[in-house]
C-alpha cells in the first residue's frame, strides 16, 4: 500500500512539475516575443583598411565614447547616443566623417577616407 502511495505523490509531483515548466516556457516565450517586438536597436560596424575591426550595439539609452587612436592607432573618436553613432574630434583635411553626423538607421555609412575608416548600421528590422 505505501509503494502504490508513494507512486502516486510521485505522479502528482511529476505533474506540478511540468506545469511549473510549461508556465516557465510560455513566459520566457513571451518574453522573447517582446524583446523581439520592441527590437534591441541596431548594430555598428566600424571598418578599417576594408576590414572589419568591431562592432558597437546602438541599443536603446546606451552611450559610449570611444578614443579610436589607443585601439586601432587612427586619429578619431566615436559616440553613441540615443540609438546612434558619429565620428567627432577625428584628425582628418576634409572632416567629412564628422560633417557626417549621427547615423543610426540600416545601411547608413560615415566614412572617412584619409583615415581609411567607416562606420555602417546594421538594423535586422530594417
Ligand atoms: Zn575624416
Amino acid at each position: 500500500m505505501s509503494s502504490a502511495q508513494g507512486k502516486r505523490s510521485a505522479g502528482m509531483a511529476g505533474r506540478a512539475v511540468w506545469a511549473a515548466v510549461a508556465v516557465l516556457a510560455a513566459a520566457s516565450a513571451a518574453m522573447l516575443w517582446a524583446r523581439q517586438e520592441r527590437g534591441q536597436g541596431a548594430t555598428a560596424v566600424l571598418w578599417i583598411d576594408g576590414a572589419e575591426a568591431a562592432t558597437f550595439s546602438l541599443a536603446p539609452g546606451r552611450e559610449e565614447k570611444a578614443d579610436l587612436h589607443e585601439a586601432y592607432g587612427l586619429p578619431m573618436h566615436i559616440e553613441i547616443k540615443d540609438g546612434a553613432i558619429r565620428f567627432y574630434d577625428v584628425a582628418c583635411p576634409d572632416q567629412i566623417c564628422v560633417a557626417t553626423g549621427f547615423i543610426s538607421r540600416d545601411g547608413e555609412v560615415a566614412v572617412c577616407m584619409p583615415n581609411r575608416a567607416a562606420l555602417t548600421v546594421v538594423d535586422e528590422a530594417g
